[in-house]
């Protein structure tokens, strides 16, 4: 069970990262982008991203949301700049499946770090395509160029 002193902590870092959106740019030398779109909320984002060899060198993104999908993508972004493919890859299924729900407590969290503040997240399943929205975007921006991804498909 979450303390609710915990939860206050998790909603500050959720409302810090909305405000002030880490890797909030457009990368002029990107090599992949992709779209993001739900439309059940209207959150947009463009993804740009840097891959050399296998690294993800540089990740920006432009766009506009709800605070938990704009939180969502800045935490997102922090998260697999400067990792491998296979790792950002990783860490895609392992916050899908946190916010898929159903044996969430059962599984190791402990990769995702800070990204658990959106646990709480899957308790509201309107809110779940907010916080995935991200995530299903670097998927399209790592597999195919300038792809656009929408929830609603
Ligand atoms: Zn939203």
């Amino acid at each position: 069970m979450v303390s609710s002193e915990l939860r206050e902590l998790y909603q500050e870092l959720i409302l810090d990262h909305s405000k002030k959106p880490r890797n909030f740019r457009a990368l002029a030398d990107a090599n992949h982008t992709a779209e993001g779109f739900n439309p059940l909320c209207g959150d947009k984002l463009k993804l740009y991203l840097k891959v050399e060899g296998d690294v993800i060198q540089d990740i920006g993104f432009e766009g506009s949301g709800c605070a938990i999908s704009k939180a969502s993508t800045s935490m997102m972004t922090a998260s697999v700049k400067g990792k491998s493919v296979s790792e950002a890859e990783r860490l895609f299924h392992e916050f899908h499946h946190m916010l898929s729900g159903n044996d969430a407590a059962k599984m190791d969290l402990s990769k995702l770090g800070k990204l658990t503040v959106f646990a709480g997240v899957s308790e509201f399943p309107v809110r779940v395509k907010c916080a995935t929205l991200a995530w299903h975007t670097l998927k399209a921006g790592l597999e195919s160029d300038g792809k656009v991804v929408s929830t609603e498909e």
